[in-house]
C-alpha cells in the first residue's frame, strides 16, 4: 500500500490536473493528523490511470514540418509581415514552455513545439497561432 507525506503530495498535485488531490484524498487512509496519506492498491492503481498525463507527442515529419513552415511564412507574408507585441510573444512563449507538447531538447536545446516543429520563431509572429488553440492570432492582422 503506498503512502507519503500529505506535503509531498500538495506539490505533485500542482503538476496535476484540478481535482486530483481532492480525488486521492477521498480514497485515502489519513495517518499522524492527516499528515500521512495511505493508499490501497486498487485506489492507487484506478487514480493512477486517471491522472497519468498523456505521452507527448512525435514531432511532424521533415515533409510535414516544410509544409507547415511553408503556410507559416505565407501568412506572414500576407500579414504584411507584422510582428506580436513583444508582451503577447513573452505570453505565448510561457505558454509554449509548459505545455507538455514543448521539447525543450528539441533542435540542439533550442526547444521545439512537437505539434507544429516550431522552434518558436512563430511566437513573433501576428499571424500565427498554437496547432491546439493554447494562444491565438493578433487580432489586428
Ligand atoms: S505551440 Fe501550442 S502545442 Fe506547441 S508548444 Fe506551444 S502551446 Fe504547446
Amino acid at each position: 500500500m503506498p503512502s507519503w507525506p500529505l506535503t509531498t503530495l500538495r506539490e505533485w498535485a500542482k503538476s496535476r490536473p484540478p481535482g486530483y488531490l481532492e480525488d486521492l484524498l477521498a480514497r485515502a487512509h489519513l495517518a499522524d493528523e492527516g499528515e500521512t496519506v495511505t493508499l490501497n492498491d486498487a485506489a492507487y492503481a484506478e487514480l493512477s490511470a486517471r491522472y497519468r498525463p498523456a505521452p507527448p507527442s512525435r514531432p511532424p515529419s521533415l515533409p510535414r514540418l516544410a509544409a507547415t513552415a511553408a503556410r507559416a511564412i505565407g501568412r506572414f507574408a500576407a500579414s504584411g509581415f507584422q510582428k506580436a507585441p513583444e508582451e503577447i510573444r513573452l505570453a505565448r512563449q510561457a505558454l509554449c514552455h509548459t505545455c507538455p507538447d514543448w521539447d525543450a531538447e528539441g533542435y540542439a536545446g533550442l526547444g521545439r513545439c512537437r505539434k507544429c516543429g516550431c522552434s518558436g520563431i512563430k511566437l513573433s509572429w501576428a499571424s500565427e497561432q498554437c496547432p491546439l488553440g493554447k494562444w491565438g492570432r493578433v487580432d489586428s492582422v
